[in-house]
């Protein structure tokens, strides 16, 4: 058999004896003694020191058969993971309101402003039948997640909320499936008494609630008071306390907008929030840049992708994260894929949560099942954008978020940068050393 190097491999470090090579379509690192890397850049596979480490190189992706065409598998993979009708698991991000307490400028639900409307009990219904249904069909499902999304969900809690939720957890208890919930808040309604439904009885494993930065930024961002920031900021810290007390497995993400204006705000914040008695190690931060796309008028501070990074960098050595090497996957999101779908308020079927409340974006409904539209297709279908194909990082990148990649016509800022990523794995290599 003949071998050559993978296109996807990386050197990440060459300032050793030993050189870092990171293939990103396998995940893996490995270190080499640069002799042996440059007998292997040669193709001199013979040579005994290469021959003793072959098998081992395939298993890790960092050599494979010559007539392998890396990146056509890659696309292949793409679409088999898009298009697979066995996974064992279906998703629904579910809409039960447009309506919204805040005036978020970056709030991406251009086309549903102003659309007050909360989910009716025919829907909830229908979407316990369609999911009645699904399960009924595939018996080799054997997990149902759903996403509460927005507007701001919770202006639905007790007419759609708590009627869905209960009758899906009972639906999959009885067909013997597991059932998992998450919610995305902006915080201000997650008060105590709601704790033990979502999170102790009906299986919510994950709130996300998204912040700016300390009062003044969050009051100034949001349009919203003092009040309404000192309320979901107590909101979160009960929760972190409620999760701890009941020895719950939540994850509570706080996600944190940034662009180039605000980091210092951002970190005065995680510090107050860590210093109150209420917080434990519940609490995740995650940084998350605003973009353009993201309708966000008010602001003219976007970061480009490395002013990101940069900035991503700082944040993540400010609260002490362990490197870690970023992993491949098969699609940029689950969004692209069959098994996950958004449900809006009135039932309609979406692709992307970004296109809720947006009719000519809907796909089809929860009680006729899809109409495969053209919206549909071009959504499923577009290829990868042209400069993907010679991408070293593709494995790890995907070609950027297909909706965004939709909207814009393929002409997208690239999530990464190859030099960011490479640091990275050199931290993670420097923490490895460091703990052998
Ligand atoms: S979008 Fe950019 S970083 Fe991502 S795979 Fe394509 S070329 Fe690479
Ligand atoms: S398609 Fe893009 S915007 Fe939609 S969920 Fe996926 S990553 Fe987010």
């Amino acid at each position: 058999m003949q071998y050559k190097l993978s296109y996807y491999n990386i050197v990440a470090d060459e300032t050793r004896d030993t050189m870092t090579v990171w293939n990103t379509k396998r995940g893996s690192v490995v270190e080499l003694e640069r002799p042996v890397w440059e007998l292997l850049g040669r193709g001199d596979y013979a040579d005994a020191r290469v021959a003793a480490l072959l098998d081992g190189l395939r298993k890790q992706g960092i050599v494979v058969s010559a007539d392998l065409d890396e990146y056509e598998e890659i696309v292949y993979n793409a679409k088999m993971r898009q298009y697979a009708t066995g996974q064992d698991s279906i998703g629904l991000v579910i809409a039960p309101t447009m309506a919204c307490n805040y005036h978020c400028p970056y709030c991406f639900e251009h086309g549903a402003k102003g659309q007050k409307d909360v989910m009716s009990s025919e829907v909830v219904d229908g979407i316990v039948a369609a999911v009645e249904k699904k399960l009924s069909a595939a018996p080799h499902v054997k997990n149902v997640r759903i996403t509460w999304f927005g507007g701001e969900p919770l202006l639905a809690y007790g007419q759609a909320i708590v009627p869905l939720q209960a009758k899906l957890h009972a639906l999959c208890s009885r067909m013997n499936v597991a059932f998992r919930a998450g919610i995305i808040t902006n915080g201000y309604f997650l008060s105590k008494e709601k704790f033990d439904f979502l999170f102790r009885e009906h299986n919510t494993n994950f709130a996300q609630v998204t912040f700016d930065g300390t009062e003044r930024e969050y009051c100034a961002r949001k349009g919203t008071t003092p009040e309404a920031y000192r309320r979901a900021v107590g909101n979160i810290l009960d929760l972190s306390e409620y999760i701890a007390r009941n020895g719950l497995k939540v994850t509570i993400n706080l996600r944190l907008n940034v662009d180039n204006s605000n980091l210092g705000d951002i970190k005065e914040f995680v510090r107050s929030l860590k210093a109150d008695g209420r917080f434990h190690n519940n609490v995740m931060f995650s940084l998350e840049r605003l973009r353009s796309y993201d309708f966000c008028k008010d602001t003219n501070d976007y970061c480009t992708t490395p002013e990101y990074e940069e900035i991503l960098s700082d944040f993540e050595e400010f609260i002490g994260k362990p490197p870690k090497v970023r992993e491949p996957k098969k699609t940029f999101c689950g969004q692209h894929c069959m098994n996950v779908f958004c449900v809006g308020v009135h039932g309609e079927l979406y692709k992307c949560e970004h296109d809720f409340g947006v009719e000519a974006h809907a796909v089809g409904s929860i009680f006729s099942g899809l109409n495969y539209n053209d919206y549909f297709r071009r959504f499923m279908d577009q290829p990868l954008p042209e400069k993907c194909a010679t991408c070293t990082i593709l494995p790890v990148c995907m070609g950027g978020c297909p909706h965004r990649r939709l909207e814009l016509d393929q002409a997208i800022e690239c999530e990464y940068t190859v030099e960011h990523l490479k640091k990275s794995v050199r931290k993670y290599i420097e923490k490895r050393r460091c703990a052998q």
